[in-house]
């Protein structure tokens, strides 16, 4: 059993028309309750809880409080390589985006690192396009081995990999995975993922559980919000972290609600999400569940940004650059998005502090984990 056989009972339309036939009653129930379900949460990110968005977010605070303490920790990405062999039509990597490529090589890498530890980075996430010729299996265990001297925590954002392959970078510090379904609506992705291995719809949806078979610490799921209905496409998101959550429940999972952003060659989003609409997905999550960490990344507005680490958010990316080579390299490199907060990251910790939190420059500790692990 995977999660493709539990996603195939529901249908999109049907999700749907439930989360907009909710009611204000069932949005008072989803906050009372003492344990919540997925009808839930539906109620959360209905409109009918529009009008509830301040107990929400006192309750997201609270439960935020309770499990993670007075902490946001901060990552960054180290962009590897913009070779990409799909055509994704949200993203500025995209095949048919005739922009020169670069993959970075190994002293292009460490000149990277480099700037990122003096911003005080023990955190990083790689990322590349999905290259299967450059962008390889060998070249993620040479990356791997080549920066784990040099962060506490190295996470990745690449290609989705067989669960044998998961199980060689692993061991050479590979400590958690992202990998989002960009949308669940699967007609939609596939108009959006017209060419290339990422047109698998099946394949993908089913990574999360090759990477729960692989015994990854972490992954973090989500979806692009702007593809398709952000509530019915969160609805599933919830649906998905359930199901890991309970097949795989060694491992800590993560959620992030990236929105479209402009980016070379762009595409409007088909559903715009408001800020409030977006303060009313992160509540919906946390309310839900109080374990998930939640993701910001520099795709928000410093505004916004200052306000979100208040409500439920756990950690957040600062100075980060979207481009490879683009912290000392090359920095007019093509980019996969624009990012909106363009803080450094010392100005970030600032504010963090001036809100009464403490910055956590890294993941979790080792040693912690291991603890962890000998008490379950
Ligand atoms: S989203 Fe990923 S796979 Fe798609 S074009 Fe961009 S880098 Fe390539």
């Amino acid at each position: 059993m995977s999660f493709k056989e539990e996603f195939a009972r529901y249908s999109w339309d049907n999700v749907k028309e439930s989360i907009y036939s909710k009611t204000a009653a069932d949005v008072e129930k989803a906050l009372t309750t003492p344990k919540r379900t997925l009808e839930d949460f539906k109620a959360l990110v209905s409109p009918a809880a529009a009008a509830y968005l301040e107990p929400m977010a006192k309750l997201s605070r609270q439960l935020t409080r309770k499990r993670f303490g007075n902490t946001i920790q901060m990552y960054v990405p180290l962009y590897l390589s913009n070779e990409c062999t799909n055509i994704c039509t949200y993203c500025g990597f995209s095949l048919d985006n005739k922009v020169r490529r670069r993959t970075l090589t190994d002293r292009e890498i460490l000149q990277e690192v480099e700037v990122i530890k003096s911003m005080g980075y023990e955190h990083v996430l790689l990322v590349t396009g999905e290259a299967n010729q450059t962008v390889h299996v060998p070249y993620f265990k040479k990356v791997l081995e080549l920066i784990r001297p040099h962060f506490a925590q190295v996470s990745m954002e690449v290609q989705p990999l067989d669960r044998d392959e998961y199980e060689e970078l692993i061991p050479l510090g590979l400590h958690s995975v992202l990998v989002y379904q960009e949308t669940y609506h699967q007609e939609d992705y596939r108009k959006h993922h017209p060419k290339g291995k990422k047109a698998h719809f099946n394949y993908r949806l089913e990574t999360p559980d090759r990477l729960g078979q692989a015994g990854i610490h972490k992954m973090g799921l989500g979806v692009l919000i702007g593809l398709e209905d952000w509530r019915t496409d969160s609805f599933f998101t919830a649906l998905h972290l359930d199901y890991l959550e309970k097949t795989y429940w060694q491992t800590r999972y993560s959620l992030s609600f990236p929105r479209l952003r402009p980016f070379s060659g762009g595409l409007e989003p088909k559903v715009a999400m408001s800020d409030r609409e977006l303060v009313q997905l992160i509540c919906a999550y946390r309310i839900f569940n109080g374990e998930v960490e939640l993701s910001l990344s520099t795709r928000e507005s410093e505004k916004f940004r200052n306000h979100c680490i208040q409500l439920g958010v756990t950690s957040i990316s600062a100075g980060s650059k979207t481009n490879p080579g683009g912290y000392a390299v090359e920095p007019e490199s093509l980019e996969q998005f624009e990012i909106s907060d363009e803080r450094k990251p010392a100005e970030i910790a600032r504010m963090i502090r001036g809100a009464g939190y403490e910055v956590v420059w890294k993941d979790w500790d080792a040693s912690l984990i291991a603890n962890e692990r000998m008490s379950e």
